[in-house]
């Protein structure tokens, strides 16, 4: 009953796989680490914000996300409801991180500040970030800390 196919078995290990990669703003004064799955579910969201700047969210749980240097270079940006903080780089304005209003106990991470080839799997979702409020409960789950 519970002989899965050896290819799903992979499948599953692989997404499970955890690794720890560092990211980075353009300037590298801002640097951190995070720790995500080989597999990874993105979003890319239609809000007036993330569509502006072609941002990827990979959200994290808190316990996964180190900042390793730059604290004092980053400025915070809020808006709206001033829940998210949108933390970007002074010198080169490149937001790496973040900490989301659908998440705010966790990071929201921009894949394209990461080395995308560490990836075994990245699947891109669409968020209908501009109908926010009906939507931010399919993302609460992501900063779990056994998510
Ligand atoms: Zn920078």
């Amino acid at each position: 009953m519970y002989n899965d196919p050896p290819s799903l078995c992979l499948r599953i290990k692989s997404s499970m796989t955890m690794q720890t990669l560092n990211g980075s703003c353009h300037c590298g004064r801002v640097q951190f680490e995070v720790t995500v799955p080989k597999e990874v579910v993105v979003q890319e969201c239609n809000c007036s914000i993330c569509s502006r700047s072609g941002y990827l969210h990979l959200i994290v749980p808190k316990s996964r996300f180190k900042l390793l240097q730059g604290e004092d270079n980053l400025t915070t940006y809020t808006f709206d409801t001033h829940e998210a903080k949108h933390m970007f780089c002074k010198t080169c304005g490149i937001k790496s991180f973040y900490i989301p209003r659908s998440n705010p106990d966790g990071y929201s991470v921009n894949l394209r500040c990461l080395d995308q080839d560490r990836f075994d799997k990245v699947t891109v979702e669409l968020f209908d970030g501009k109908n926010w409020e009906q939507n931010a409960h399919t993302l609460q789950h992501l900063s779990d800390d056994d998510a």
